[in-house]
This record gives structure tokens, sequence and C-alpha cells, in this order.
């Protein structure tokens, strides 16, 4: 499954953070395959369509689906040249499809800050260096190899040679691989550098208590925007101090504590959806009597492969796919009728599945 990994300097309050993912945790039973290790954290992917298609078709049961977020603590300045625990947590961001990096946004005296002050857009620049830093050392060296058999005209080393060397002048600048507009073809390649700076990127701002419902006043927050804005990222607001507590409640309580700190979603759920739709992931439904679920792909993934997400067998042996739009669903208020009005399409092979198609697949075993 692809993860996001929280990074951030000590103190900024990422261990509060998941800690609220972990006691919000997806119920495990449902996600059996899902991975087992104590630096992951499973959430279910808040969904309102889910609530209404159960409320429609009101089957015995409704399984959300999960994302899982990876704990990468332990970054320090000076992690690139080995130092805190440098090379370890360098290798755990290469695992991970995206990064979730915890901004200290909260001024409390009685926390010390690792450089002595409140002061997230140095924070965020040390961090970010240290990623470049390790990129560039990265391609420097792969440059070296590259440039002699390049000379030798081998096909692959003269593709690689020219977008090594913008990488490493980006780097030199300071600036992330994720800041090039490549080209797809570019890009196939420059995935197999399994660089980290080419990750997408995605800032959470941790403010303080009092602060979670006008956050928009808070001038550290407003700095990590406009960085954010420059690099083309997006930014979420929580306060992880709330957020642990909101993971304990049941959801009943939780809109009303929501309501009363003046929040429409919670800091957690925003920071779900987010990382979910930078990563590329879409979701599609299943609705039957017995179980109402959602089913998280990758967009652009074609019909077989999306019957593959739920078993094997459905992908091999996929002939077509009853799929109808959520919206359509909704609007004609049953299958049946959707069906009358011509709405429930039969696609094939090639079907490129849609965020929020209702699906029903027809397979050979
Ligand atoms: P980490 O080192 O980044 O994992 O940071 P922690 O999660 O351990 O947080 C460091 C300290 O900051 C702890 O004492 C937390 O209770 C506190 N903290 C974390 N988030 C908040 C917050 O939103 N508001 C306030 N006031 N304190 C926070």
């Amino acid at each position: 499954a692809l993860t996001a990994g929280i990074v951030g300097l000590p103190n900024v309050g990422k261990s509060t953070l998941f800690n609220a993912i972990t006691k919000a945790g997806a119920e495990s039973a449902n996600y059996p395959f899902c991975t087992i290790d104590p630096n992951v954290g499973i959430v279910e992917v808040p969904d309102n369509r889910l609530q209404k298609l159960t409320e429609l078709v009101e089957p015995k049961k409704t399984v959300p689906t999960a994302f899982e977020f990876t704990d990468i603590a332990g970054i320090v300045k000076g992690a690139s040249k080995g130092e805190g625990l440098g090379n370890k947590f360098l290798a755990h961001i290469r695992e991970v499809d995206a990064i979730t990096q915890v901004v200290r946004c909260f001024a409390d005296d009685n926390i010390t800050h690792v450089s002595g002050k409140v002061d997230p857009i140095e924070d965020i620049e040390v961090i970010n260096l240290e990623l470049i830093l390790a990129d560039l050392e990265a391609v420097e060296k792969r440059l070296s190899r590259v440039e002699k058999l390049a000379k030798q005209k081998d096909k692959d080393a003269m593709a690689e040679a020219p977008i090594l060397t913008r990488l490493k002048e980006t780097f030199e600048a300071e600036k992330p691989g994720r800041s090039i507009d490549f080209t797809e073809e570019e890009f196939k390649i420059v995935k197999g550098f399994h660089l980290l700076t080419v990750k997408p990127m995605l800032y959470v701002a941790n403010v303080s208590e009092d602060e979670v419902a006008n956050a928009d006043d808070n001038e550290y927050v407003q700095k990590v925007r406009e960085y954010a804005k420059a690099e083309g990222a997006e930014v979420i607001v929580i306060c992880a101090k709330i957020e642990e507590e909101i993971a304990e409640l049941d959801d009943e309580e939780k809109a009303m504590f929501l309501e009363e700190l003046g929040i429409e979603e919670s800091g957690l759920d925003q920071l779900i959806r987010a990382s979910y739709n930078l990563l590329g992931l879409a979701t599609y439904f299943t609705a039957g009597v017995q179980e109402v679920r959602a089913w998280t792909f990758r967009k652009g993934m074609k019909a077989p492969q999306c019957a593959g997400v739920i078993h094997s067998d459905f992908e091999r042996g996929f002939i077509r796919a009853e799929t109808v739009a959520y919206e359509d669903l909704m609007a004609y208020g049953s299958m049946t009728a959707a069906k009358e009005a011509g709405k429930v399409r039969q696609e094939g092979k090639e079907y490129i599945v849609q965020d929020g198609d209702v699906m029903l697949f027809r397979f050979n075993v």
C-alpha cells in the first residue's frame, strides 16, 4: 500500500500527531492485509458518500477504505552526513511515497525548540536542505558513472546524463527535485533514481489549542502558507494535542466537540484526505446488501486492475463491470431507477475507473 511518512524536527508535535493517528486507528479486523508495524498507523479515509450509500442500500456492514502513515522519527541538522539517526532516517524516507512535514507553529515556552526559537521557515529549510544534500550526493555518484557510459554511447546513460545534470544543478541551488517540471518520459527515468526531494510534500502547521479556530491569524501559519505556495505544496493546519483528544471520541461526541471549537472537519481528517489526494489516490464503491464498501485505487487505473484491488481472481477473470456514478445513483435514488434511466453502464477492460464509481464486477472463476 502507498504510505505517507511523517517527518519534522524534534519537539514539533510528531509523536502527538502519530498518537492521534494510532488512536483514531482503523478497525484492524477489516484490514487483515495491512502492515503490522509499530511505526505504521492505519486510518480510515473519511468520505461522506459512504454514509449516504449506507442509508440508501441498508447493508449489514459498511467498510471505509484505509490509508497508512509511517512515523519517521529522528531527523536533525546534519542527517545527510550521518548525524543523529542520519542514514537510517533517510533510508526510511526513501521507502515512503509522500512526505508529511510537521512544522511547529505554536509558541510554548515550556517546550524547548531545538534551535532556540520558533521559526517555521527555518525549520522547514533545515529539513529540506538535509534531503537535498542527500539527493545531491546520490546524483553526483550516479552521474560520474553514467558520464563514462554515455561516452561509450550507452543509450540509457545518454538519456540519463542530462537529467542528472539538471537535478545536480537544482540541488546545488538548494532547491528540491519536485520543483523541476519534468516531462512524463523524463519522470519515468527520475523515478529510478529513488530521490527524496522528488516525492510530493505536504506541510502540517501545528498550532496551539486556542489558535486552531482562527489559524490564519497566526503569523507562523501565514509564513508556512507562503513558503508552500511558492513550492506548489499544500498546508494543513492542525492542533496535534486536540487531535489526540478527538481521536478518543465516538462520532457523535466528535461532531459536538468540533462544533464547540468552531472547526468543520478535524485536522486529522483533512490531513488524511489531503495525503490521499497527494498520492493520486481515489475511491470507488461496491454496494451490496451484505456490504457497502469503499476501495482505493490509483487515478488512471482500468476496471480489471481496480477489480484486482478486491481480489486477484477478479482481475484475472474480469469480464465487465456494471458501473454507475455515485452522483447518478443518488439522483435517481435506487439502482433500479438508475438502470431504467440508462445510467448504469456496462464497462469493459479498457474503462478508466473514475472517483465515485459504484461498481459490480462480473468475472469468470
Ligand atoms: P516530537 O518530538 O516532534 O515527536 O514532538 P512531541 O509530539 O513529543 O511534542 C513535543 C512537545 O510539544 C510535547 O510536550 C507535546 O505535548 C507538545 N505539543 C505537541 N503538539 C502541541 C500543540 O499543538 N500545542 C501545544 N501547546 N503543545 C504541543
